[in-house]
């Protein structure tokens, strides 16, 4: 089936149906999500979203930049940090006029707390910068957003995924998306593109990304020729439930809760004197893994502890509900009377899709890619650099959302319809068709798990050469086998098997091209921490990491970063 659309916009978590709310009444406007709508992983955002308010003690949008631009190890761009601070208390405004109900001051005010490596005067002390609703503040705005949607009478395609994106002569002419239920191919003929389709934390064994975040868009833009920026910045978030992964907020640390090794003690002071269990997550992570490699584990093992109990169980149920269920959950734990164990799981993707201020996609020359934007997690702005802040993508989301969104409107009129060849859907028919008549042996979820293996093995964060040659060397491996998976199931619709054999093309792929981007560069910086090259170099690394497909393989080139305001300097907290 064939759709004709003037805009078409794949992902409806916050970037996508912000990004949504700028188009025009009478604009012909599809949203496709490979979930319901509601269901994505935006929803899921427990602590906050960041904004310089100063409700509870003075801010500015100044230090928020410093912060971003620090807590980004300095490869964050900073223009765009500048872009996303000073526009911040504009759009939490705004949501609250929408209807997004933040927790309030005893004033009336909307309440603040801390969050890891967000300061006042440059660095001085934690400051309260995270707007929140209780610890569900992605939900509210997600279900506020896609309520605005509704309002507006946006053609929403629920549990339809994007399985090819179709450009021609350099530009975008459209897409093929496969619906779940029927199984059946839909091609979209639009002028305009924008993913929104989220990260990948799937990659991974361990993490709080849900199961929808394997990074299709991202690798089908690579696919279709567009380089991808800063692959080897993967976030480890200091507190996954231990084992599982499930996302403990930093929102626990924000309210007043901290970290204890497995002698009792309170580490963080030894790695960072000034903010302790506040500082940025890659600092936090690493103290972690360093105290558990020194021994200092709990009980000798694998994990440290998460410290609540001072909080109080009011306080506990008042601003951090839903964390204190999980645990309750996941751990049959108290958090008010026990300790948790937690350990580091891979949560966000600072690299993706390279775009401008305005979400338009950059080729791998720097020009601009005509109709085609990127925004959200999938995309590399890049505002969060080489470590993101905590709250700073809800933010993100909503200031480039808006941003992208009106870049398109105003294309919406100078771009024309580049016609598909009549063979749009005949690649993704041929990937198909070899799927389902495979004769292999291999098996999706055994290829997936020996993926994630592989991956939190030698791609986690402490990197070495060795590890990740020979990381490099097991994925591609498992790339190969990918031609002999075997699909059992043969029904149309509801093909769950079917989507999850597509999933673990760009799942395998993008694993492949982290660790390309991981082993070319040779310092740590941020989130990439190499053992063999432990110390930032900023005379050779000061810049941006771009992959991009070529017959004999990905080849890696370099963009330099934006600096306006602050000059690199060393990076403490
Ligand atoms: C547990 C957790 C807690 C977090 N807490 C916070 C927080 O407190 N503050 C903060 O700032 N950040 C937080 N983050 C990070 C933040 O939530 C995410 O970075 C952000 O929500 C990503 O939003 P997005 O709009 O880019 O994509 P998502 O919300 O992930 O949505 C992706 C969309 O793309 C669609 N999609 C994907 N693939 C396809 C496809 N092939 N075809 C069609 N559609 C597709 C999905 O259906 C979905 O609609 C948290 C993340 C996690 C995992």
């Amino acid at each position: 089936m064939t759709h004709r659309y003037d805009a078409v916009i794949v992902g409806t978590g916050l970037a996508g149906l912000r990004a949504a709310m700028e188009m025009p009444p009478g604009a012909r406007v599809a949203l496709l999500s490979k979930v319901y709508p509601t269901r994505s992983h935006s929803g899921a955002a427990q602590g906050g979203i960041a904004a310089a308010l100063g409700n509870e003690e003075p801010d500015m949008p100044e230090w928020h930049t410093y912060d971003t631009v620090k807590g980004g190890d300095y490869l964050t761009d900073q223009d765009a940090a500048e872009v996303l601070a000073a526009d911040g208390p504009r759009a939490i405004f705004e949501l609250e006029h929408l209807g997004v109900p933040f927790n309030r001051r005893p004033d009336g005010r909307i309440a603040q707390r801390a969050f890891g490596g967000h300061t006042r005067d440059f660095g001085a002390a934690p400051v309260k910068r995270a707007c929140h609703a209780a610890d569900r503040t992605g939900r509210v705005v997600l279900d506020t957003l896609y309520m605005e949607s509704v309002r507006r009478g946006f053609r929403v395609f629920p549990e339809f995924s994007l399985v090819d994106i179709l450009l021609r002569e350099g530009r975008v002419a459209g897409l093929v998306a496969m619906e779940f239920a029927t199984g059946e191919l839909h091609v979209f003929e639009t002028r305009l593109l924008l993913l929104a389709t989220g990260g990948f934390g799937r990659v991974y064994r361990t993490t709080s990304n849900c199961f929808a975040n394997t990074g299709d868009g991202v690798y089908l833009a690579y696919r279709a020729g567009v380089p991808l920026q800063d692959m080897e910045f993967v976030q480890f978030h200091p507190t996954g439930i231990h084992g599982l992964g499930v996302l403990i907020s930093e929102a626990a640390r924000g309210e007043g809760g901290f970290l204890r090794n497995g002698d009792g003690q309170r580490f963080m002071d030894r790695y960072a004197p000034t903010i302790r269990d506040l500082a940025a997550r890659d600092v936090v992570s690493r103290a972690i893994l360093t105290e558990i490699r020194e021994g200092r584990g709990i009980q000798g093992g694998d994990c440290v502890h998460l410290d609540l109990r001072h909080l109080g169980s009011e306080r506990i149920s008042e601003k951090l509900s839903e964390i204190a269920s999980f645990i309750r959950i996941y751990l049959g734990l108290d958090p008010s009377n026990d300790l948790i164990p937690v350990s580091p799981t891979c949560h966000y993707m600072m690299g993706g899709i390279p775009t401008n201020l305005d979400g338009q996609v950059r080729a791998a020359d720097g020009s601009i890619v005509p109709g085609f934007y990127a925004v959200g997690e999938c995309a590399c702005i890049s505002v969060h650099g080489a470590n993101r802040l905590g709250c700073n993508s809800l933010l993100d989301l909503v200031v480039f959302g808006r941003r992208a969104g009106q870049k398109m409107v105003k294309d919406l009129s100078l771009l024309d319809r580049t016609e598909l060849s009549s063979k749009s859907e005949s690649r993704i028919h041929g990937r198909m068709k070899r799927l389902v008549e495979s004769r292999g042996e291999v098996r999706v979820p055994d290829l997936r798990s020996r993926m994630q293996s592989v991956m939190n093995r030698y791609g986690l964060a402490f990197r070495s050469e060795p590890g990740l040659r020979q990381g490099l060397a097991e994925i591609r491996e498992l790339a190969e086998q990918c031609a002999f998976v075997k699909v059992e199931n043969r029904q149309r619709g509801y093909n769950a098997e079917l989507m999850e054999a597509l999933e673990l093309e760009s799942l395998l792929g993008l694993s492949e091209l982290i660790l390309v981007s991981a082993l070319q560069r040779t310092e740590s910086r941020g989130a990439h921490y190499r053992e063999d090259h432990p110390l930032r170099n900023d005379k050779d690394w000061l810049k941006h990491t771009l992959v991009r497909a070529r017959t004999e393989g990905p080849e890696v080139i370099h963009r330099p970063v934006v600096i306006t305001r602050f000059e690199p300097k060393e990076r403490v907290y």
